[in-house]
């Protein structure tokens, strides 16, 4: 079996994904820690924030992915738009729930520190995905896992490569609520070229 990856093409991938995740940090928690500390005291208003970052961060991170798949990030197609808006509809029912918790109960310290992940990794991220496969559907993709350790779904897939749209079709993909590690994922699906790799027909699933 030969792999051979596209060193440059992944980094730079990878990068880009970064740093919208690290700006979504940098904009997230302090929002958090405001409507915590009571900065921000109606639920409504809360809620149009939350949803307003996330509107904002999907798209960059869908204009990522379509960067990714080698299609200009700048010019979303009808298409492109319908699927982001779907999208970011379909987080404001998280929303409604979350800011119900967070003016009901309130949340504790340790979860407000994983809340901006978690929001990141559920709303934000399957954006990248969703571009990427509208870039990038036919393209070979490679399981990569970057955790020290990593769930019974991520073991089984390390170094498969599939089409794309062949992840995709499993609802295979890092963050998808089908891996035993959902949300928690690290691993990334990095471009390829060889052939497809291993098999998908018996992934251990959450
Ligand atoms: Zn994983």
């Amino acid at each position: 079996m030969s792999v051979n990856i596209t060193h440059d093409h992944d980094n730079e991938t990878l990068k880009s994904i970064g740093s919208v995740e690290g700006d979504w940090m940098a904009r997230f928690s302090p929002v958090l820690a405001e409507i915590r500390g009571g900065g921000i005291s109606n639920r409504r208003r809360a809620g149009d924030i939350i949803r307003q970052l996330i509107r904002v961060f999907s798209y960059r991170a869908y204009r990522e992915g379509l960067m990714a798949g080698g299609v200009d990030g700048d010019t979303l197609d009808d298409e492109d738009t319908i699927a982001i808006d779907a999208h970011i509809k379909a987080q404001s029912a998280f929303v409604s729930n979350f800011t119900s918790v967070l003016f009901k109960e309130g949340i504790s310290d340790d979860e407000a520190k994983q809340k901006a992940q978690l929001w990141f990794d559920g709303s934000i991220k399957p954006a990248y995905y969703m571009a990427l496969e509208s870039a990038d559907t036919n393209g070979l993709y490679l399981w990569v896992t970057n955790a020290a350790e990593s769930c019974e779904s991520c073991d089984y897939l390390r170094g498969q490569i599939h089409r794309l749209k062949a992840w995709r079709k499993q609802d295979l993909f890092p963050t998808s609520s089908k891996l035993i590690c959902k949300m928690a994922c690290k691993c990334e699906l990095v471009r390829a070229s060889g052939k497809p790799t291993g098999s998908l027909g018996n992934v251990p699933t959450g």
